[in-house]
């Protein structure tokens, strides 16, 4: 099957007597056991909801994985993958990251005694060369967030095999519409389902996908220890949202490239950072590994005045955090999402004071580029 008919076209409802066409949500913390010595398939929603399952299933499939994992956040996902290390362990990261992210690795991990290398991970021998005996994980995300900068899965892929450490990545940006990295030769999937896999900005989530099945009895176990699983009306709604991944990112696409180009050429922009785009850097790698160039992108508008104006004055481009949904924001990331990112922290770059980030949603593109063009045109 082709990927938009694997978005609608699952068993939504296994084993369930009635047939639903939508997932049931199985909105239970526990579940009656029949004997006192063996449990069932579900026994307390912590460690499995019937719900959850037919999602992380269904991740899987999309991600093209064995076994998928759903997290109440993004956050909890990745911390999640992180805990797989021990203390004495080291990580190989490239220095952009999800402000979160990098406040993970600044200020929790030390504390359980991982410690943290950071490279540009666009070059391949750099990261390579930061690998040591007790390297045990490569972790990057591609495209970078806010500044688009993209890495090569592939090559990353083959240096973490060569050297025999996991290598994770983090595809929120992509989704798995656009970019399968398992595919690449990377051993661990996350997202942040609160961005595209959501879509409607109504839920908090994240995903670990993966193929090994040792690797994924750790990461069930974790799991279940540390309670981080995503609840089942929140399954029921990415279920729900998840069906229309591939509709409203060729439309969010579709737009995000005319907003480049339109950017682009408006003199009041200095620069765009977004992959789709031939003047791009990493434009050829990009499309090498992905299947376009996305619906998030930056720029920078001269000075930190300017870009605090443009956010104010534009009507159909909310200020909020986060990205993905079908509705257009606009941050501006050193105030917002790399908020996090503090003076102290110089080994992850922080995003300049003049640079806004753009989410494309689904509106008529016509009506965001006239707003754009009112409000830059007026700054
Ligand atoms: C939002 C985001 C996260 C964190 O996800 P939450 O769901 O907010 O916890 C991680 N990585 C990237 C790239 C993100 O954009």
């Amino acid at each position: 099957m082709k990927f938009a008919t694997k978005l609608v076209h699952f068993d939504a409802a296994p084993k369930d007597p009635y047939h639903p066409k939508v997932t049931p949500i199985y909105q239970t913390a526990t579940f009656e056991q029949e004997s006192a010595d063996s449990l069932g398939e579900y026994d307390y929603s912590r460690s499995g909801n019937p719900t959850r399952t037919v999602l992380e299933e269904q991740m899987a499939a999309l991600e093209g994985g064995a076994h998928g994992f759903c997290f109440a956040s993004g956050m909890a996902a990745i911390t999640c993958v992180t805990r797989l290390l021990s203390t004495g362990d080291e990580i190989v990261s490239d220095y952009d990251l999800y402000g979160g992210t990098a406040r993970l690795f600044a200020k929790v991990l030390p504390r359980a005694g991982v410690t943290i290398r950071y490279v540009d991970a666009s070059d391949v021998s750099a990261v390579a060369g930061a690998i040591t005996a007790k390297t045990k994980m490569i972790y990057i995300e591609s495209p970078t967030n806010p500044f688009l900068r993209v890495v090569d899965i592939a090559a990353i892929g083959a240096v973490a095999k060569q050297c025999g450490v996991l290598f994770a990545i983090d595809n929120s940006v992509m989704s798995p519409y656009l970019q399968n990295p398992l595919e690449l030769g990377a051993n661990m999937v996350i997202h942040s389902a609160t961005k595209f896999l959501c879509g409607h900005s109504d839920v908090t989530g994240g995903v670990v996908v993966l193929k090994d099945d040792a690797l994924a009895q750790r990461v069930h176990f974790l799991q279940n220890a540390e309670g981080t699983a995503l609840a089942p009306f929140d399954s029921y709604l990415l279920l729900r949202g998840l069906k229309t991944l591939k509709l409203r990112m060729d439309a969010q696409q579709r737009s995000a490239q005319t907003i480049a180009e339109f950017l682009a050429s408006h003199a009041r922009v200095r620069e765009v950072y977004y992959p789709g785009l031939a003047s791009h850097r990493d434009h050829a790698v990009h499309m090498r590994q992905a299947r376009g160039g996305g619906s998030v992108l930056s720029f920078t508008a001269g000075s930190a005045e300017v870009a605090k104006a443009i956010a104010e004055r534009l009507e159909l481009f909310s200020i909020s955090l986060s990205f993905g949904s079908v509705q257009s924001s606009i941050s501006v990331p050193v105030k917002m999402s790399h908020a996090s990112v503090t003076e102290e922290m110089t080994s992850v770059r922080k995003p300049p004071a003049d640079m806004l980030r753009l989410s494309i949603g689904i509106e008529d593109v016509d009506d965001l580029i006239a707003d754009l063009r009112a409000c830059l045109d007026s700054v």
